[in-house]
């Protein structure tokens, strides 16, 4: 594996590569690397000659100062496993390579709706974070295959728009969520559990599942409500749990059989927030 701290180096090794005929797969990632990133690893592996990942805790997209103070870092074993899924390229930027200067972190991308719902709701300033670094990170890499894990479901809407208002050829490749033996969406956050808490926080998956079982005789609501009362009383505090089409997330107050359709939620537990989403088929 090479790792790259610059940007023009990197730029000017994949472009040596593609002017071999290489394609170029990339995983960005903030680090702390679990079986999740590594999936989406195995996948740019599968589909590109040279796999770049990038480790970078990026600062912008943290609404909330205190969890990127506590956000997992764990670079030196990050390495070792790059390494041994075998990652070819790794990018590992420190902050002024990706923001020289505050005019830097100025660009705005308009999401439309997709900043308003969800995620865009409750953590302000969230996606435009998320778009600041994913186009300069583009730009770097320059990709053919950008790979996203479906766990950030929201994200990769978001980023899907980035890359049509970038007028970009990037074609993503939304990979499945990998969880842990309970069902707990794996995440670099899941570090911060407690051993019981996380066990307990794998009730996020099940109540998805529940709602999904007893979607024939019950309405939407009914059912969300009956889970947010069993998720607080088990010591979760819900921020939100809705049902959305798939396609463009829009909220809906009910099942609707002929669509592709997805739960989605996020709740604290023990100060820590968690999200994770299930797709229903028709
Ligand atoms: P992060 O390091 O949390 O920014 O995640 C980097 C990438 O890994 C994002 O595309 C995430 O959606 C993806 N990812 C995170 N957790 C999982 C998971 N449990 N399964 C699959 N992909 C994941």
């Amino acid at each position: 594996m090479i790792t790259f701290k610059l940007a023009k180096d990197l730029t000017k090794y994949l472009q040596k590569q593609k002017q071999n005929g290489n394609s170029i797969g990339f995983v960005p990632t903030m680090g702390a690397l679990h079986e999740g990133h590594l999936s989406l690893l195995k996948k740019s592996n599968e589909m590109s000659k040279v796999t770049v990942c990038s480790i970078f805790v990026n600062p912008t997209q943290f609404n909330n100062p205190e969890d990127l103070k506590k956000y997992p870092r764990s670079v030196s074993e990050d390495l070792l496993l790059l390494e041994e899924n075998r990652c070819d390229v790794l990018f590992l930027p420190d902050e002024k390579e990706i923001y020289a200067d505050e005019k830097s972190k100025q660009k705005h991308f308009d999401l439309g709706y997709l900043e308003t719902i969800l995620e865009g709701k409750f953590r302000p300033g969230h996606f435009p974070g998320v778009c600041l670094v994913m186009e300069k990170l583009l730009k770097i890499v320059n990709p053919e295959f950008l790979f996203l894990g479906q766990k950030d479901f929201q994200q990769c809407l978001v980023i899907q728009k980035l890359v049509s208002l970038l007028h970009k050829a990037t074609k993503i490749i939304i990979c499945p969520i990998l969880r842990e033996p309970g069902g707990l969406a794996m995440s670099s956050r899941n570090l911060r559990l407690s051993s019981s808490n996380r066990k307990l926080a794998s009730q996020l998956h099940q109540t998805l599942v529940s709602i999904e079982n007893r979607m024939d005789g019950h309405n939407f609501p009914q059912l969300k409500e009956q889970a947010i009362n069993d998720l607080e009383n088990m010591g979760f505090q819900v921020e939100y749990l809705e049902l959305a089409r798939k396609t463009d997330l829009q909220i809906l107050p009910d099942f609707k059989v002929k669509e592709d359709l997805i739960i989605l939620v996020a709740a604290f537990l023990a100060g820590i927030r968690l999200i994770d989403n299930l797709l229903i088929n028709p």
